[in-house]
């Protein structure tokens, strides 16, 4: 029998795009294909975002042009990740002839949905929060060939920023035993994996709160040991939480990458208590400034939020004053939205959109030339890239990044894929660099 395809379309995070790798790796064991064309597919799922209220409108509006699929009985449509999580029931109210309903924690029923939902011919839906089931509860699946991977050790949070739906639609902190961690990333190394970005919503607490478990800093010093295992990156770390321990890591690891993600929110006191953000500008400007005492050049970038309820013009300043003076690498800004259930969303004095896009308008335009700025910088210098595949822009060429997560373009084949390569920068653009091997 041919195998059944599968379209699915990843909104939001890495978290997100990591989760839709499982699906289809999951999906796989019970023979489905993965198909780049919605118009082949006997199944579609969208796993979803709502950590803005953008990318939530988007789901409805794409789930408005996908429904003329579901002309041909055989498709069945599908709603994953957090948009699923929060609506849950509702969903199928405002979308009738959507046939799966899986949220954040369900991945793992997913097949077993499918079957029902086609059997029954009714919808499924599976939103039930399994707070005391392990992190990641996925069965181990091999992967196709990849120079970089995702690896989960933590899910969900427990800091409850006020602006955040996050604690809402991924639950409590769990971490994943180190021992489960380390299995993997062998494993990984030994098919042909070079690169691992370690995925959290706070990695720093990873292990906070399982007695007898390695710290985030422990768990980073037991994979640089791992042979063949040549560059590890995490996302996010929470201000808050980093410690002198991880910050001494990019001094003394040599596997961990010379990049840190790092989101600010905000550069005014006032908003960041407003936000139960837990550190003020000062103790940020101080965790940077040690950062680059121990790593000088470490690629910094940051998450901004502008228009967050009742920000005056003083606040956005401040937020505007430290973009001038740490000079991140790149970051990513958005207009504060209300979410569901979040503190914020009851507070007063919203600012209207127009105030908001104003404002993001500055600060975009602020980060543009202080990146390429930056970028500049680096011409005539020669930088450590592990190729990733062929350009997006020229299939001449070949892609990778540096250890700073730059994006480096050069002439080159894809023998080169997976390699670590020395590049002379060439020229500088706004969101890439492009150069010639040495
Ligand atoms: S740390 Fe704050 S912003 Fe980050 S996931 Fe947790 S609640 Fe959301």
């Amino acid at each position: 029998m041919a195998p059944q395809l599968v379209y699915i379309k990843t909104f939001g995070c890495q978290m997100n795009e990591h989760d839709s790798e499982n699906i289809l790796n999951l999906l796989a064991s019970v023979d489905y294909q993965s198909t780049p064309d919605p118009e082949k597919a006997d199944l579609i799922l969208i796993n979803t975002c709502s950590v803005r209220e953008k990318s939530e409108q988007k789901v409805y509006s794409l789930l408005g042009r996908l429904k003329r699929h579901k002309k041909n009985g055989r498709i069945l449509l599908g709603v994953g990740g957090c948009v699923a999580q929060l609506e849950g029931y509702k969903l199928l109210e405002r979308a009738p002839y959507v046939d799966l309903v899986f949220g954040t924690n369900n991945i793992h029923r997913l097949p077993e949905l499918i079957r029902t939902a086609r059997q029954a011919k009714k919808a499924q839906v599976a939103t039930e929060f399994h707070e005391d089931s392990p992190c990641h509860p996925l069965p181990e699946l091999s992967k196709p060939f990849q120079v970089k991977a995702y690896v989960t050790i933590m899910e969900g949070c427990d800091n409850f920023c006020s602006f955040c739906v996050v604690p809402f639609v991924r639950g409590r902190e769990k971490s994943r035993p180190s021992s489960e961690i380390l299995k993997e990333v062998r494993g990984l190394v030994i098919e042909g994996v070079k690169e691992v970005t370690l995925l959290g919503q706070n990695v720093n607490s990873y292990g906070a709160n399982v007695a007898g478990e390695l710290s985030f800093s422990g768990l980073l010093k037991e994979l640089n040991k791992i042979d063949g295992l040549q560059r590890i990156r995490f996302t996010t770390s929470h201000p808050k939480d980093l410690c002198e321990e991880l910050i001494a890591c990019f001094e003394d690891q040599p596997k961990l990458c010379p990049h840190i993600h790092l989101p600010l929110q905000s550069g005014s006191d006032r908003i960041l208590k407003m936000m139960n953000r837990g550190y003020t500008r000062e103790e940020y400007l101080l965790k940077i400034k040690r950062l680059r005492a121990v790593c000088p050049g470490i690629g910094i970038t940051t998450d901004l939020i502008v228009g967050f309820p009742g920000e005056t013009e003083k606040d956005f300043q401040a937020t505007l004053d430290m973009v001038t003076e740490i000079e991140y690498d790149e970051f990513f800004s958005f207009k504060y939205s209300d979410r569901p259930k979040t503190q914020a969303s009851q507070y007063p004095d919203k600012l209207p959109e127009e105030e908001k896009a104003r404002r993001l308008s500055i600060l975009q335009d602020k980060q543009k030339s202080i990146t390429l700025k930056k970028n500049r910088t680096l011409v005539g210098k020669t930088m450590a890239v592990l190729v990733e595949g062929e350009s997006k822009k020229d299939p001449l060429h070949v892609s990778g990044r540096s250890g700073t997560n730059k994006v480096v373009n050069f002439e080159g084949t894809l023998g080169l894929q997976g390699k670590i390569v020395l590049v002379k920068i060439l020229t500088a653009h706004p969101h890439s660099l492009f150069g010639c091997l040495t």
